[in-house]
């Protein structure tokens, strides 16, 4: 991988078709389909225990399926041993071999592919040159910060010049400054490479950031698939309107192809739903402060850096997170008016007993 050479190659096509894996009587993964485009970076979100690592392992070779088939290619990699995936793969925790040097630990693989040394070595060093860590190569890993660690451990995973980049939370283990900063260079070089990339993580922040698409998933199964953007502004389900951002949750009424929220009509992304009682679910930035409209009382109002975010109890107990400028800065136990900007991002229909 000279930084004259051209990237590792060109991404390739990873399709998860049906892929059924149980533990012990428990489905970790319920026929998940999920195809990863050419050079692509897709973030696998969920709460914790819907699959994301299984589908990982699987795709890596760590674990069996039980059927459904995966392709790379549009070749079936499902009975491949690891060894033959071809895969880079980063994990959590930091896991270099502590008796090897940072550029040993990257000439790992190439050592187990009979790389002779100077090529090995040659390598080694371009790889940490990509991840920031020229004059790195003799430290040892109690030498190294946890940020440089993850480095070292991502020179490794793309040293081989892997088809497929695996990234199980990468940045878990890492301060709030060295993530940003690392995700950001995960990345830039990705992005360089081409290189086909999962990145498993449970945090809506970093996955948001960092992907091209964002795949929400939910008991084994994708729940919805899309950019950051579509996500956050056209979630499938309440679920992913949850899940991803900031929901309020307000009781509405849908009637004639718009939803009655406190007396005003707002417009319904499926202007075809059937006319009832819902749960509207509208984000914080789509309320405002105004001088008049829904009253309500201050009970929190939080610093956030560029913005303000305050909940406002109503006369019906909903609590309201409304976003707002910094230079509004309403006090506790103060009597205030919200106004709705924007449309619900999503409604559900309210099952009585
Ligand atoms: P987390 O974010 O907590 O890591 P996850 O979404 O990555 O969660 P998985 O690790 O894929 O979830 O696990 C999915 C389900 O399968 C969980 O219920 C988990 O307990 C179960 N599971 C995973 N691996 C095993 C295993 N080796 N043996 C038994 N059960 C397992």
């Amino acid at each position: 991988m000279s930084q004259t050479e051209s990237p590792v190659r060109s991404g390739s096509v990873v399709e998860f078709t049906g892929v059924m894996k149980e533990f012990a009587g428990h489905r970790a993964l319920a026929g998940l389909d999920l195809t990863l485009h050419a050079g692509e970076l897709v973030a696998l979100l969920g709460p914790s225990g819907c699959g994301k690592t299984t589908a990982l392992r699987v795709l890596a070779g760590l674990e069996s399926t039980d059927d459904g088939t995966i392709l790379i290619n549009g070749t079936d990699i499902s009975t491949l041993p690891t060894s033959k995936r071809d895969m880079g793969m980063v994990f959590q925790s930091y896991s270099l071999f502590p008796h090897l040097s940072a550029g040993e630990n990257v000439e790992f693989g190439l050592r187990m592919r009979k790389v002779n040394a100077a090529e090995r070595r040659r390598r080694a060093l371009d790889a940490l040159h990509l991840v920031g860590l020229d004059g790195h190569y003799d430290r040892y890993a109690h030498q190294l910060s946890g940020g440089q660690q993850q480095r070292v451990a991502l020179a490794r995973a793309l040293v081989t010049e892997p088809r497929v980049l695996l990234l199980d939370e990468p940045l878990s283990a890492l301060d709030a400054k060295v993530r940003v900063q690392l995700r950001e260079e995960i990345r830039r070089i990705q992005t360089e490479l081409g290189i086909t990339t999962l990145f498993v993580t449970h945090d809506q922040d970093e996955a948001l950031a960092i992907a091209d698409r964002v795949a929400v998933m939910r008991a084994g199964v994708i729940e919805q698939i899309g950019t950051p953007e579509e996500l956050y502004a056209r979630p499938s389900s309440p679920f992913v309107a949850d899940f991803v951002g900031l929901s309020n949750h307000v009781a509405g009424i849908v009637r004639g192809g718009v939803v009655e929220v406190y007396g005003i009509a707002l417009p319904l992304v499926d202007p075809s739903h059937p006319d009832g009682p819902v749960r509207v679910y509208l984000r914080p930035e789509d309320i405002e402060l105004a001088s008049e409209g829904i009253a309500g009382i201050v009970i929190a109002t939080s610093f956030l850096g560029s913005l303000r975010r305050t909940s406002v109890r109503l006369e019906d107990d909903t609590v309201l997170f409304v976003q707002h400028s910094v230079l509004l800065n309403p006090l506790l136990g103060e009597r205030v008016h919200l106004r709705l900007t924007g449309a619900p991002v999503t409604v559900e229909v309210l099952e009585y007993v």
